[in-house]
């Protein structure tokens, strides 16, 4: 955390003795000041959306930045490690607002697969490829807390998990059918409260609950109703899988914060109601990637062969995705449901309502951090700009996380979680999985090192 220290350049021998003997028994890291970096001469992209400035110098100071800005005006201190970035462009950490870590690939979930080193590994895998921070929506057990306990004490480096713990549904409801029965299922509002309780003593950064399926199998309102209201009294964000336009009206008048997905059952959204969700700041993720993989690899199988896929999933996992794929048909609805929420996603965002990435990594086919670059090219795809898509990878989620202060732009202030990519993502959001470097925490990720599957 933010100590002091690194705001006042100018240090006294008082301060420095017991900082040496605290270095001596924790074999921490060495003190911030001798620990800068400069990165210079890099296009930077820093999230906040306004014009990119081309030949920037960026100072980190330990785990934070110093100082972003045009070369003219950023002046490098003495004794500065320097990077060259010239040729290059710089961005903030991604932030995939949906995810599913320690699923070692469906359809069946095992629980015995979320162990902690799985967990370990999904998150490598997201920082690999630039995302520096993810949150976990929903089937969370104890391995989870685990690893989140690991990397905010800082003896575990790997990209920031945020977990919503176990999610609600209907008993029998979504997603019981893909991942067995580990959320809280109920149809209880009495119970819901109590379990929203539960969450908040595990310290949840968000809470999940999935408004679909049929109606037999759907959450009931008045409990949906319940976990709202619960969870203001903690002040825990809530945010809903949702499907259908009726259920997000619901869940917005009852104080939902986000939304998983797109709605998707209909397009006569009105404009009164678009401006509310742009003005209460709500959050919408809408993960077209998991509608899309319902046929990409029957129609793309290449894509299995990418180096990056081999290099981060598990050979027999993609066998099994190839197999499925051969198999797989995609049916008109499904093409009809993807069009639907591809053409609201491009309305929503017209209006000005936030869209944030999030690509439910995790699952079968849905590969960790691959699918997080999917996400925004679909977006793209959807109509946003490719500018657009960066801030809602980056300044979005820091908004949905309720983050900003720490992180999703690059800012003096902020925790230095940033790469370097080898060409212009304001081309091609495709362009940003052409990565040269990753820094978390303000320290250069080993890529090579790091173990993703
Ligand atoms: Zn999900």
């Amino acid at each position: 955390m933010l100590t002091g220290t690194r705001r006042h350049a100018g240090l006294r021998a008082a301060f420095w003795l017991p900082v040496f003997f605290f270095l001596l028994l924790s074999g921490c890291k060495p003190p911030e000041e001798s620990n800068q970096k400069a990165i210079i001469g890099a296009v930077l992209i820093d999230g906040r959306g306004g014009p990119p400035i081309s030949d920037s110098v960026v100072i980190v100071a330990g785990s934070r930045i110093r100082a972003a800005g045009p070369r003219a005006s950023v002046p490098i201190p003495a004794g500065t490690e320097k990077i060259d970035g010239s040729g290059k462009f710089l961005v903030p950490g991604l932030i995939d607002l949906h995810v599913h870590p320690g699923a070692r690939g469906g359809p069946v979930y095992v629980g015995a697969d979320h162990t902690a080193e799985r967990i370990e590994r999904n998150l490598n895998a997201y920082l690999y490829f630039g995302v520096t921070s993810v949150r976990s929506m929903g089937t969370d057990l104890p391995p989870a807390f685990a690893v989140r306990k690991a990397e905010r004490d800082g003896t575990l480096a790997t990209t920031r998990l945020f977990t919503a713990g176990a999610g609600f549904t209907a008993p029998g409801g979504p997603p019981s059918q893909e991942v067995g029965h580990i959320v809280n299922e109920t149809n209880s509002p009495d119970d819901a409260r109590k379990r929203v309780a539960a969450l908040a003593a595990q310290n949840v950064d968000a809470i999940k609950i999935w408004v679909d399926g049929p109606p037999a199998l759907k959450i009931k309102r008045p409990v949906i109703e319940a976990i709202l209201d619960e969870a203001r009294k903690f002040q825990i964000p809530v945010t809903a899988h949702i499907a259908t336009l009726s259920d997000t009206q619901h869940l917005v008048d009852n104080g939902a914060a986000g939304f998983m997905h797109m709605v998707r059952d209909t397009e006569d959204v009105s404009p009164e109601f678009l401006a509310r969700l742009r003005s209460l700041s709500t959050v919408f993720t809408p993960t077209l990637v998991r509608q899309e993989l319902a046929w990409l690899y029957t129609e793309h199988p290449e894509l299995l062969d990418d180096p990056d896929v081999a290099r981060s999933v598990e050979a027999d996992r993609v066998a099994g995705v190839k197999a499925a794929a051969r198999a797989a048909k995609a049916s008109a609805a499904d093409r009809e449901e993807f069009d639907r929420a591809m053409r609201n996603t491009r309305k929503f965002a017209a209006a000005g309502v936030l869209i944030g990435v999030g690509s439910d990594g995790g699952s079968a086919s849905d590969f960790p951090g691959l699918m997080t670059h999917r996400e925004m090219a679909l977006l793209a795809e959807a109509g946003l700009a490719p500018m657009d898509v960066i801030v809602a990878a980056t300044r979005t989620g820091a908004v949905a996380l309720g983050k900003l202060a720490d992180l999703g732009t690059i800012e003096p202030g902020k925790l230095a979680d940033l790469f370097l990519v080898t060409a212009n993502p304001l081309e091609d959001v495709r362009n940003l999985r052409k990565i040269q470097a990753v820094m978390l925490n303000g320290q250069w990720v080993d890529r090579a090192g790091l173990k993703l599957k």
